[in-house]
């Protein structure tokens, strides 16, 4: 396994595969990895001659200081991590050798950017497109590797990749769980046993609204039940629940049975917390 620091090392590392005639999968991370993360590595490997895995904790989609000063990182372990799942290159580059000036560039992903995560941490996306683009552009890759965990960031950088032709395929993948069903993080590591079991009810609150939905309730009732679910757990500060269209984040405004993303975010002992369910439509 390879590990690069530069930026101009990956591109020519990369470009040598693809002149090879090698496919390329691209499964960017901001590290102190996890199985979740290792579902993406996986997928990868299996459908691709080479993976590439970037881990870069970026610091221009962080709009809160103290989540990026302590956001986990543990380089060495991760890297124990993709030598065994048959990684062949690790990009780990430094801010300043990513940034080697400050970008002027800021994506704009109109009200699909604006909504739930957009709303609650300006500037979060712009940050996200930035460091994505940089990466597709430096890695070149035939696919690149998301998850649903990120739902917003999924489908924004599938418009992103759409509207300005990426060559890219951007795949998304579902959401690898605890067994308590708390959707695996890296800022789960920052939680107490007890926080653990406080923030799996993020899932229990999100399995409530979902059968909910399949009995009909409309998007307010569901909404005001997972609401109402929430308030009631100790040690919870809920940010947002929303019921929205998964492929234009808009708010549902009936429940016709159609396909809808219940999206939450959550405070848990300080450390913000982000779930979803993908529901798919009824089948008569
Ligand atoms: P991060 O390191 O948090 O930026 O995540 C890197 C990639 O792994 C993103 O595409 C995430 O959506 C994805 N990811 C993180 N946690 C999970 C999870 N529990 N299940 C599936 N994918 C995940």
């Amino acid at each position: 396994m390879q590990v690069i620091h530069t930026p101009d090392d990956v591109f020519h590392h990369t470009r040598s595969l693809l002149l090879q005639g090698k496919t390329l999968g691209l499964v960017p991370t901001m590290g102190a990895l996890h199985p979740g993360h290792l579902t993406l590595v996986r997928r990868s490997v299996s459908e691709n001659d080479v993976t590439v895995v970037s881990i870069f904790v970026n610091p221009l989609q962080f709009n809160n200081p103290d989540d990026l000063k302590n956001y986990p990182r543990d380089l060495q372990a991760d890297l124990r991590l993709l030598e065994q799942e048959g990684v062949a290159v690790v990009f780990a580059p430094s801010e300043a050798e990513m940034y080697a000036k400050k970008p002027l560039v800021a994506l704009q992903f109109g009200r699909m950017g604006q909504v739930m995560e957009g709303a609650f941490r300006p500037g979060h996306f712009d940050g996200v497109g930035v460091v994505v683009s940089k990466l597709l552009h430096l890695c070149q890759p035939h696919r690149a590797y998301f998850g649903l965990k990120d739902l917003q960031q999924y489908l924004l950088v599938k418009r992103m990749a759409q509207d300005l032709s990426f060559p890219v395929e951007i795949v998304g993948l579902p959401i690898a769980r605890e067994a308590s069903g708390l959707a695996m993080s890296s800022r789960n590591a920052r939680l107490s046993v007890n926080g653990l079991a406080v923030a799996s009810q993020i899932f229990q609150g999100l399995q409530q609204m979902k059968q909910l939905w399949g009995e009909g309730a409309s998007p307010d009732e569901t909404k005001m039940a997972g609401k109402n679910f929430y308030s009631s757990i100790a040690g919870l500060r809920l940010e947002y629940v929303e019921v929205v269209s998964p492929d234009t984040l808009e708010d549902e405004t009936s429940n016709l049975g159609q396909a809808v993303a219940i999206c939450v975010a959550a405070y848990v002992e300080g450390v913000r917390l982000i779930d979803n369910l993908y529901l798919h439509p009824k089948t008569p």
